[in-house]
This record gives structure tokens, sequence and C-alpha cells, in this order.
């Protein structure tokens, strides 16, 4: 039986489950919130992953030869299928990463439009063209195009299963490329449903999306095979394990990291919009998110009225598993470990604490968490310094924006960021001198929605750009071509040229770019 004969019988049924015969090892995933098994997987090994890998070149081949238009109508048909079962994804998305089914709709809604922009832009951004060919090579054609890599792996995280890894894999896709990917061990059955789905959706080009499962030894067999380039999300040690593994085979990396970021609220900011912006950015999906917002800077000038309407707004969240919660359970239970490390470093140094009203003997269980904002607490603490990953947020009142600035960069991380401020042109402006890959102003997160913006940070937080034209330049390789079209009477690459040729060209140089000082 083929892998992916595996993972159809993997993904048959609701709770998902695989033909034992079919491979030594299996694992489950389960519901954070339950506990309740949701699927299933196999445990692939370093064979299976290489017999995945090599099914891909062939399948990567076809697919590169199917063309813009004929990747477009498939990538179409994809998008098509995952709209018309998307709250049959969304059922799925809720029970194996926690979060409510808004939420998860929200998520798929995302993917979906990416998925739409990298196939209707890669033909204009990657085909094809014509560049001036320049004086020195005047009698040429010159050409440019961006062909694609050939197998991409990519692993991804948890947090936003779909959304998160869709954003290399629609590009990679529509840039020409096969994909293997692995997605996490808590969140494998929404990997192997998606993958399901492609063979479902595309079927004269099912191996071009394949998916394999386990845990991190799965992720690190596919760095080793050969794949053309690796697109990593996750934490910042894991990637440099990866970078360590492909560095072996000089296989190229993209690396989407954690981030550590904040937000500005300026002195003629819109306190409530603001606020608003900030705890939505910090507790939504349970403050898992590479860009949630884990530290404010508010000026003195807004300071007071920022916390009392930040304090307001928390009060009446409430973390559960039904339909009315504001976020669900960490996915990841470890990960209340290090949310609950922050809290108390933060009490311990001094730093006050604003928590929800909801009743935490309530919650289904521990890996609900209350909402909570610090005040007051060093920069030294941890809670400012490390990724947190949890619903909390810091709030620390700052002199004026310029300060704010200098602390907002005051870390290794750069990945996203917000700024409130009423001016355009001041909002421009701390934005653009904000050290991150991506800010936006009087909102937060919005970049990510929108697909012609590239994704991707700075420092810890990475390098390599997904989605808008850099997403899918990232998974090719630039081509130039030059066609000669008429031959001139003297070639200057040639040992056939005369010595005078070379003078003229020294004097031409001369009059042109000698004036220049
Ligand atoms: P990891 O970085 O450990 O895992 C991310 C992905 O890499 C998973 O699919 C994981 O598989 C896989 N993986 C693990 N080890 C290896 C390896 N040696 N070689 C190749 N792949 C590997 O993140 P966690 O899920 O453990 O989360 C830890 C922290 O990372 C969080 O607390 C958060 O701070 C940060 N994080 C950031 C994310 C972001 O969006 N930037 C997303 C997720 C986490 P498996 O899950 O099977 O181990």
């Amino acid at each position: 039986m083929s892998l992916a004969e595996q993972m159809d019988t993997v993904t048959d049924g609701a709770a998902g489950t695989v033909d034992r015969h079919a491979t030594t090892r299996t694992f489950e995933s389960t519901d954070p919130a339950t506990g309740a098994v949701v699927g299933v997987l196999p445990v692939h090994d370093d064979d299976a992953v290489r017999e995945t890998v090599e099914r891909a070149r062939p399948a990567a081949r076809a697919w590169a030869e199917l063309g813009f238009d004929g990747r477009k109508q498939r990538l179409n048909a994809y998008r098509g299928y995952l709209a018309r079962r998307m709250h049959e994804l969304a059922d799925l998305v809720h029970r194996e990463n926690g979060k409510p089914h808004g939420d998860a709709i929200l998520e798929i809604t995302l993917a979906i439009d990416h998925l739409a922009w990298a196939g209707a832009h890669a033909r204009k951004t990657l085909g094809s063209r014509k560049v001036r060919a320049g004086m020195l090579a005047a009698n040429h054609a010159a050409y440019l195009e961006y062909q694609p890599l050939g197998v991409v792996g990519v692993i991804g995280p948890w947090n936003y299963p779909v959304f998160t890894p869709m954003g290399s894999i629609a590009y990679a896709l529509a840039a020409g490329n096969a994909v293997v990917f692995k997605p996490s061990e808590y969140t494998p059955a929404i990997g192997a449903w998606l993958a399901a789905a492609w063979r479902a959706a595309v079927p004269d080009a099912a191996d071009a999306f394949q998916v394999v499962t386990g845990y991190g030894e799965t992720g690190a067999a596919l760095c080793r095979p050969g794949v053309d380039k690796l697109a990593f999300t996750g934490s910042a040690p894991t990637g440099r394990k990866v970078m360590a593994a492909c560095a072996e085979n000089l296989v190229p990396v993209l690396m989407e990291l954690g981030g550590k970021d904040a937000m500005i609220v300026d002195d003629d900011a819109d306190v409530v919009a603001a606020a608003d912006a900030a705890v939505w950015g910090a507790m939504s999906n349970a403050g898992q998110t590479c860009i949630g917002i884990e530290r404010v800077y508010a000026t003195s000038a807004v300071y007071d009225r920022f916390v009392a309407e930040v304090t307001e707004q928390v009060r009446t969240l409430r973390p559960g598993s039904d339909d009315e919660a504001t976020y669900g359970p960490m996915t990841m239970a470890s990960q209340t470990g290090i949310v609950r490390r922050h809290l108390d470093d933060a009490a311990a140094a001094g730093g006050r604490s604003v928590r929800g009203d909801a009743d935490p003997s309530l919650f289904p269980n521990e890996n609900y968490l209350p909402p909570a904002v610090l005040l007051d607490v060093p920069e030294s603490s941890s809670a400012i310094r490390e990724e947190t990953f949890g619903p909390t947020l810091t709030i620390t009142k700052v002199r004026d924006a310029e300060e704010a600035l200098e602390r907002a960069n005051a870390t290794s991380y750069g990945l996203g960021g917000s700024v409130f401020a009423k001016s355009k042109a001041r909002g421009l402006d701390l934005a653009r001198r904000m050290r991150s890959g991506m800010t936006a102003v009087n909102s937060v997160i919005t970049f990510a929605s929108v697909p012609a913006l590239p994704f991707g940070g700075v420092g810890e937080s990475g390098f390599g750009r997904i989605h808008g034209e850099d997403g899918l330049k990232e998974f090719t390789r630039a081509k130039a071509i030059t066609r000669q079209r008429v031959a001139l009477p003297v070639n200057l690459m040639s040992f056939g040229r005369p010595a005078s040729a070379t003078d003229a060209v020294a004097r031409v140089m001369g009059m042109i770019h000698g004036r220049h000082r």
C-alpha cells in the first residue's frame, strides 16, 4: 500500500483511522479540550519519507510541464474544494487544535484567498520577460524567468495548521514545484485532510502535494533526501536544527520563526480602537500567534486611558470549547508551563497583573488559561524578552513614541508589529523604523490578510518570505538568457577582436561615466 493510499485510509471517517498493516508505528492526535482521539496516523520513518520525496520528483516535472494556466486551473479546483468543505475542515481544526469554529473559518478563508492569489499571479510574477540588454550587449535580446526548484519540503506548526503551511504550499505549487508537507505532531489529521482534499480535487496531479506524518524525527528525515528547498515554521531552536541538517546537502531554507511583536500607542491614537486591537491581537487563538501582540508601549499621554480600556475589554473574555468562547485551550499542554513561568517572573519582579473575570475553576481543564495583562514589568523580565505564546499582554508606559520605538526594537526578534497614531505621516514613519518584517498602522495582523504583501521576519524571527510576489519567487531560481539578434562586425568576446576595439570601448566609457565625480 502506497503512502497515498495509507493517507486515504487515515482520513476516511470522521475520527480518522489508519490501516495498521500499512506501517509499523502509528501515533494518536488528541483534542486538547477533551483528550479524545482525533486521528491515528502513521509515523513515517526515513525510508517512508525518502520514498515520498522520490515519488514527488516525477510529479514535480509533470506539474511544472502543466505551465501557469494548467496549474492555475488545478489550484482553482483545490480552492473550490476547500471552500465547499469549509465547515468540515473547520470542525476538524476545532477538534485537533482547539480554536473556536469561527476562528477556524477565518483561518481557512485566508488560506483560500492566498491560494487564489498565488495561482492568479504566478505567470505575471515568474513568467519569461524581456529586459533591457544594455549598451554592451545592444545586439542581444535578454530574458529573465523564474523556474521551479523541484520538490519543496514544508514543515508546519500547530497554531494555524491550515493558514501557515498554506503560505508555503500554495506559493510553492503555483511556482511549479511539488510539495511534501510534514504537519506538526499536534495537528497531523489536518495535514492529512489537506492532502486527501488535494488528491480528490486534483486527481491527475495527486503526487504534486503529499503529506508525511510523525514526530520531530519525521521532520528531520525530510531535510535529508535531497529536497530542493525546505520551508520551516516553528521555534528558533528547532529552526537552527533544521538549518544544520539542510546545510549537509546544501539545501536552501526558508525560516518563519517566532516573534515578540510590539504595539506602539502614540499621543494622538484612537485609544479605544488601539485597546480593542491589542486585546484581540494578544488573546485571540489563546495568544498562540507568531504575529500576535505580546508587548504594548503606550505614551504617558494615553497610558491611563489605554490601560483602563484594555482592562475593561479583557474582563469580558472567556476561554472555552463552546461556540461562544472567545478563545480555546493551549494546543500544546507544555506551553502552559512557559506562560505560567513568564507570569510568575513578572510578578516576582514587581509587575502588576489584571486577569479576566471568568472563573478558572469553571474552565474545562488546565489547558485553558485566563487572559492576563501585565503592568510595570521590567524590560529584563522573561515576559518582555521571550516569546510567551499565550493569552498575555504587557503594557509599559513610555515618555513618547520615540522611546516606544526604541524599546519595541530592543529585541532579538523582528516579525510583525503595530502602530496606533492619528497622523498618517507619523504612523508610516514609525512603521518604517520598526525593526520587523511587517507592521500594521491603526490595526493588527492585517498584513497577513493581504496576499500581495510578503510575510516574514528579521533577526531571530527568521528570513525568506512567503506570500506575494516575493513568496512566489522564494520557491524558484532566477534564470537568465541572452539571444544574439544580429552579429556585430567586431565581437568583443572573441580572441579575434582587434586591439583597437578595447581602446574604443575605453574612450566611450570615459565619455559616458568619467564625468561622474
Ligand atoms: P517546534 O519548532 O519544535 O516545531 C515546529 C515543527 O517542527 C513541528 O512540525 C515539529 O514537529 C517539527 N520538528 C521538531 N523537531 C524537528 C527536527 N529536529 N527537525 C525537523 N522538524 C522538527 O515548535 P513547537 O511546536 O514545539 O513549539 C515550541 C515553541 O515554538 C512555541 O512555544 C512557540 O514559541 C514557537 N512556535 C512558533 C510558531 C510560529 O508560528 N512562528 C509556531 C509554533 C511554535 P513535531 O510537532 O512533530 O515535533
